[in-house]
């Protein structure tokens, strides 16, 4: 075994304990990260309660992460000690294979053959997502992890996670010039998901969020109307805003069954419309209503 250090673990709800944890050395295509930045992301509020449908407790926390090349496997290539990286997968607790049809053209995310991490048990339960971001030490594979310019900051680099989601989806969505949208819940992913959208060309976008200085953030970066649902029906206010059309994409980023509700009936369902919605955000318990 190798590196010994401390991490947070989640083994009960709603609060961290200290465990000494080891990681093992480095597989051949393996690398060992010291976490210099680690971003608290709403996923990782459901982990603290409890109630992430896909961590059970206990659980590690922390997943968008950038730091340093602390030591490197015998066949790793595209790193050497002491890079600064942003590390894609942290905490995800697979590591990618490095070579079937996915790894091997640049998409270690869609991994056909990923391997479990290495983990322990507490009570007899396997710990989910170790090694993660709020530990000293990280493992993953080379292919995950990304060199970053000098002038950006560690912190900056862990807000990767967040711009690299964001904009997968808004080109899943094919979000561009001549389509409209809107997104619900202004939080720091909603925020970008406004940014990258705006970037790719749709227009125009309205933001729906019940906290006001979301909502202004949300006007500062370019959204062409701003809703607070607690005080005005956005399902009419978007229906005015389009002419009773819907709009085109509905980025539901609020993980909340009303408001994915509210999706629902803002999006263009006219025959030919082509309407769509997508469920960004994590839902705290399964629903069969909607
Ligand atoms: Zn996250
Ligand atoms: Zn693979």
């Amino acid at each position: 075994m190798g590196i010994k250090f401390k991490t947070p673990i989640v083994a009960e709800p709603n609060k961290f304990s200290w465990f000494d944890v080891e990681l093992p050395n480095p597989g051949p295509y393996e690398v060992i990260f010291r976490n210099k930045a680690c971003l608290i992301c709403g996923s990782d509020l459901h982990s603290y309660k409890g109630l992430h449908p896909f961590a059970p407790i206990p659980t590690c926390t922390g997943h968008e992460v950038a730091g340093e090349v602390v030591e490197i496997g015998s066949k790793v290539t595209t790193l050497t000690v002491g890079d600064r990286v942003y590390v894609a997968g942290t905490g995800a607790g697979t590591m990618p294979c490095g070579q079937c049809f996915y790894c091997v053209r640049g998409n270690p995310r869609r991994c056909v053959n990923p391997h479990k991490s290495t983990s322990f048990k507490i009570g007899g339960k396997v710990v989910s997502r170790f090694p993660s971001g709020f530990g000293e030490y990280s493992i993953n594979h080379e292919a995950r992890a990304y060199k970053i310019p000098d002038d950006v900051s560690f912190y900056e680099a862990a807000t990767t996670t967040d711009v690299a989601y964001v904009t997968g989806v808004v080109i899943r969505s094919e979000g561009g010039i001549g389509n409209s949208a809107v997104v619900i819940g202004a939080g720091p992913i909603g925020l970008r998901t406004l940014e990258v959208a705006k970037a790719a060309g749709v227009s125009p976008i309205f933001v729906s969020e019940p906290v006001d200085y979301r909502l202004k953030k949300a006007k500062e970066l370019g959204a062409d109307a701003v809703i607070n649902p607690m005080e005005e029906d956005p399902v009419k206010r978007v229906m005015e805003l389009t002419d009773g059309a819907g709009v085109d994409i509905v980025y539901d980023v609020a993980g909340n069954l009303r408001a994915t509700q509210q999706g629902l009936d803002m999006v263009n369902t006219r025959i030919g419309g082509a309407g769509r919605i997508y469920l960004m955000g994590l839902y705290e318990a399964p629903n069969n209503n909607l």
